[in-house]
Parts: C-alpha cells; sequence; structure tokens
C-alpha cells in the first residue's frame, strides 16, 4: 500500500470561490491570482477549471510574479490573458512577454525605458505600479504622472494601461494607513482618469470602496480567509486544498511518558498515540506547536510532541475508535464532513496560511477533483 499522504484540490470550491470574489467585485474585473503554482495548488490544473467556465464568469486574466511562471501556463494549453505582477526582471525577457502575449506591470525607470526602447510589434497591455505606502515596489506618487503620460503617449503601451497599488493593511479590521493608500490612488486616478486595480483578497472581501476598475484576489481563491475579523462574504469561503493522510500507528503511554524528540509533549494521563504519515519533508511546519487542531475520523483532536521529517504525532486519548488507517485531516475537509481551515492551523504555527499552502512540497501528490 502506498504511503497515504495526498493533498486533494477540489477544483469545484476554486470555481465558488472566484464565484464569490466576482459577485464580490461587482462592475470590477477581478484577475485570479495563481502565482506561486497557484499558492501551491497547480497553476495549470487550477488556471483550467476557472478558464472552462463560461465566457460571462471566467476570469478576464490571470496573474503571476514571473515570466517563468507564465511560460508555464501558455505550455500546460492556458490561453487566457496573463499580467506579470512584478514585470520583467531583465531587458531581453520583453521578447517573450511579446510572443506570449502577456500583460505586464511596470514598477521601476528601468523597465520603462526598456518598454519604450523595444518597440513591440504588438501592444503589450501595461499595469503602472505606484508606491501608495507599501514601501516595495512602485514608483512614488508624485512620479507616477510624468512615468503614466510617457506610457500613455507610446501606442504600443497605451493599450490597457492602468494604476496599480497594493495595500500593507487591507486585512486590518480599522486601519488608518489602508485609507491614506486609497485616498493617494484615487486623487492620482482622478488626476489621470486613469482606471484603478488596487485589491488583494481582504480588500476583495471587505473593502468595497476600493474595488476600482479591477480586483486581485489571491489566497481567497483557495478558500483562506485573510481578514483579521471573517466577515459575511469571508465565510462563505470553501476550502480547496485537504491535506489528507491516515494513522500509520499506535502506542498506549503511561501517564509522564514523553512522544518524540526533546520530549516535548509529556502524557498527563494514560495517553493513546496516533502517529499520522506527515511531516516537515512534506511541508507540514515544524513551528506546530502542541494543541495543533487535527482531524481524526472527522474529530478534532491535536498534535502532541514535535513535527519530525516524515510523521507527527497527535492525542487519539478521547477518539478511542481511531485505529491504524483511520483518516487525519491536516486542514481541508474531512470524509466526515468536519471542516478545518488552513488559517487555523497557521495561528498554532505562528505563520500564515499563505506559508502553509505554498510550502507543500514535491513529494506530496496532488489528487485533483473535477468541478461538479
Ligand atoms: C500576491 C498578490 C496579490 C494577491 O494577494 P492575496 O493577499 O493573496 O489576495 C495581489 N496583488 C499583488 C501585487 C500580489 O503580489
Amino acid at each position: 500500500m502506498a504511503r497515504p499522504l495526498l493533498a486533494e484540490i477540489d477544483l469545484g470550491a476554486l470555481r465558488h470561490n472566484y464565484s464569490l470574489a466576482r459577485e464580490l467585485a461587482g462592475d470590477s474585473r477581478a484577475v485570479a491570482v495563481i502565482k506561486a503554482d497557484a499558492y501551491g495548488h497547480g497553476a495549470v490544473a487550477c488556471a483550467a477549471a476557472l478558464e472552462s467556465l463560461p465566457a460571462e464568469r471566467r476570469p478576464p486574466a490571470f496573474a503571476v510574479a514571473c515570466l517563468e511562471e507564465a511560460e508555464a501556463l501558455r505550455e500546460g494549453g492556458i490561453e487566457s490573458s496573463i499580467v506579470l505582477l512584478e514585470g520583467i526582471f531583465e531587458p531581453h525577457e520583453l521578447a517573450r512577454v511579446e510572443a506570449l502575449g502577456l500583460w505586464m506591470a511596470v514598477h521601476s525607470e528601468w523597465q520603462v525605458s526598456a518598454l519604450l526602447a523595444y518597440r513591440p510589434a504588438k501592444p503589450i497591455p501595461v499595469w503602472l505600479k505606484v508606491d501608495s505606502g507599501m514601501h516595495r515596489l512602485g514608483f512614488p506618487p508624485d512620479q507616477a504622472a510624468a512615468v503614466w503620460e510617457r506610457l500613455a503617449a507610446a501606442p504600443t503601451c497605451a493599450t490597457g494601461l492602468l494604476l496599480m497599488s497594493h495595500f500593507a493593511t487591507a486585512d486590518a479590521v480599522d486601519s488608518k494607513y489602508f485609507q491614506r493608500q486609497l485616498d493617494c490612488m484615487q486623487a492620482l486616478a482622478r488626476r489621470l482618469d486613469a482606471p484603478l486595480c488596487l485589491a488583494n483578497s481582504p480588500a476583495t472581501l471587505a473593502w468595497p470602496e476600493a474595488h476600482g476598475a479591477w480586483v486581485r484576489p489571491g489566497v481567497m481563491l483557495y478558500g483562506s480567509d485573510p481578514l483579521e475579523r471573517a466577515n459575511e462574504a469571508s465565510h462563505r469561503l470553501e476550502p480547496v486544498m485537504t491535506l489528507r493522510s491516515e494513522i500509520i500507528a499506535v502506542r498506549d503511554l503511561a501517564a509522564g511518558e514523553p512522544v518524540g524528540y526533546a520530549g516535548r509533549w509529556q502524557a498527563s494521563r494514560p495517553s493513546r498515540i496516533g502517529v499520522v504519515a506527515c511531516g516537515y519533508g512534506d511541508g507540514y511546519d515544524r513551528h506546530a506547536a502542541d494543541g495543533t487542531p487535527v482531524l481524526v475520523a472527522g474529530q478534532r483532536t491535536a498534535i502532541a510532541g514535535k513535527v519530525s521529517m516524515d510523521m507527527l504525532t497527535v492525542d487519539l486519548t478521547d477518539i478511542p475508535e481511531a485505529d491504524i488507517g483511520t483518516e487525519v485531516v491536516l486542514w481541508g475537509r474531512s470524509r466526515h464532513g468536519a471542516v478545518l481551515s488552513v488559517d487555523e492551523v497557521a495561528r498554532h504555527c505562528d505563520t500564515i496560511s499563505y506559508t502553509l499552502l505554498t510550502g507543500i512540497l514535491p513529494r506530496v501528490p496532488r489528487r485533483y477533483t473535477p468541478p461538479a
């Protein structure tokens, strides 16, 4: 029998979450962010599941971080528009951008000069990135208008030109900094009569005033709720990835006995411990504390002891029916119906869902459930 660990990807749930993003976006168009191999879910499979939606419900474009990610999508047969969120990394990439029909962000002067000097035969839609407060990529607001005018004057860039910026605090319940960034971008958009693309998942879910012409949801498409406090919309998200395994051994321990490396967990009562085929060598976070939730036979229990490379240990004391072969869900949906959110697991690992989802390693087979 094969090692039981699997990452099951529910493509119907992906479509559901994308539809929710579209519904929230209203008149804005929703580009589906599928960088980092669709946050670990498999970019080609995820793009194909969204691209095959009826025309009026499918994403107008996908977004990735770099040319290599776009090339993998084209090789996988994806024909939709694709935007490079960080544009090119070297000037010679422009030929591939043009050949593959990509759109690109420009965040730096060297990219603008390279683009204007390149003179593509076909127009390249350009998203001008403005640094409204994230202080990572983009032109300072007081330089953006001049760059915009140069791009708008170039017939090969003017098509699809828009202003893009990224929020630092859209997940916070009440953020003055968010408002400051939004005010900055709205003032610039009014001055240039430019369409805006600002909203990541938290802003798509919670800040309708920031939706603009385009929104850019990422993590919410995979069913993770990025908001500091869930709202009505985020409650409707469905998990896309289920990380599923089984119990491969069971131990009965007397009170006081330790489990695993350094004996971090100790039995406070006579205990039954299950060994699960899943470890940090699969990408499960080694920072998972004792008490990190898992579902065993659809019931919540907790990690007991440090995560090892190929295994982790869970407390089965209160789930007497659990035995070798019993289903364990590390996050996602149990066959028994219960759901464990990756966001909750992330909190126990002192991290965010993004790192857990993108962290699943190639050793874990992906199995896709097609949309109903
Ligand atoms: C990754 C990314 C997004 C999506 O962010 P989420 O928080 O996953 O929704 C949007 N815009 C840019 C520029 C990004 O890099």
